[in-house]
């Protein structure tokens, strides 16, 4: 049994339960998973923004004056943004190689799901959520 969460065409967000993937790509394909709220079939799978980084970058920001927490974020997202490479939906994939030693080493980010995230956090590999990422994609 796997779960996705789900938004319908409305923006409803819910959370939708499959006996696995093609189960999910199959009903989804023909139309049979339909929001609860609105009933639309125009649904699609919400990903997570996540980020990794290669190495622990340290304290170089002690002493320094606690920022907003929205400010903070947005510095982060920015951060992220100008120094992670974008690797898209291949987030995990991408993260697993740099972890087992296939692709260089590197921070990078992208969109993954909360399964993928909870997947990758079992393996060892730790991932940094970056919010609303979604909104930096031009
Ligand atoms: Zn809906």
């Amino acid at each position: 049994m796997i779960s996705f969460d789900l938004e319908c065409a409305q923006g409803h967000r819910f959370e939708g339960s499959f006996c696995d993937f093609e189960a999910y790509a199959g009903q989804l394909e023909r139309k049979l998973v339909r929001c609860p709220v609105c009933d639309s079939p125009d649904v699609k799978r919400l990903y997570t923004g996540c980020s990794i980084q290669a190495r622990p970058s340290g304290n170089a920001e002690t002493g320094a004056p606690t920022p907003n927490i929205f400010e903070a974020i947005r510095q982060f997202r920015r951060y992220v943004t100008m120094n992670f490479e974008h690797v898209g939906p291949a987030f995990a994939e991408t993260a697993r190689a740099i972890h087992y030693g296939q692709e260089p080493e590197r921070a990078i980010y992208g969109e993954s799901t909360p399964r993928e995230i909870r997947e990758l956090g079992e393996e060892g590999i730790g991932v940094l959520p970056v919010p609303d990422i979604d909104k930096l994609e031009n």
